[in-house]
């Protein structure tokens, strides 16, 4: 009994597994058709993984210019909004929001949303790019993608 159960569970967890094989984001933001990745600035580089001083960079960065919309991807369900930085001085940006869709978790980081839960379409704006370069001037704006579990993201670009 017990080991149908299990098997009925890994059942659905491979299946959970499938849907995201091959999964690859839609547009995130106007003016990026491409979802072109932040590559290298004089603030740092965009992939996941990048140093960042003592730490690495759990994420990847599409770039976005700022007060460009910034769009669904693919059919998501908004779950909340995200604090990026207890820092003040880089309070014109900490803002984002974490959402799920095709068997993902993820979060936008540095994107005041329209609204933080509900359903959105592909393609269907969720908010608004902040205005990055009022505090790193000179980097390439970007949406910040990272997933809930902190997993490489890459392969959905
Ligand atoms: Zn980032």
């Amino acid at each position: 009994m017990k080991m149908t159960t299990n098997v009925a569970l890994l059942a659905a967890l491979l299946a959970l597994v499938c849907v995201c094989e091959g999964l690859k984001f839609g547009q995130l933001c106007q003016g990026n058709p491409a979802n072109n990745q932040r590559i290298s600035d004089t603030w740092g580089q965009g992939h996941y993984k990048a140093p960042r001083g003592t730490r690495t960079h759990d994420g990847l960065d599409i770039a976005c210019n700022d007060d460009s919309e910034v769009y669904a991807p693919f059919d998501v369900t908004l779950k909340r909004g995200v604090i990026v930085y207890t820092d003040p001085s880089k309070a014109a940006i900490n803002n984002g929001i974490q959402m799920e869709g095709q068997g993902l978790c993820f979060k936008l980081f540095y994107v005041n949303p329209d609204k933080t839960s509900g359903f959105v379409s592909q393609g269907q704006r969720i908010g608004v790019m902040l205005p990055m370069q009022s505090v790193y001037p000179g980097i390439t704006s970007h949406v910040h993608v990272q997933m809930c579990d902190k997993s490489d993201p890459s392969g959905y670009f």
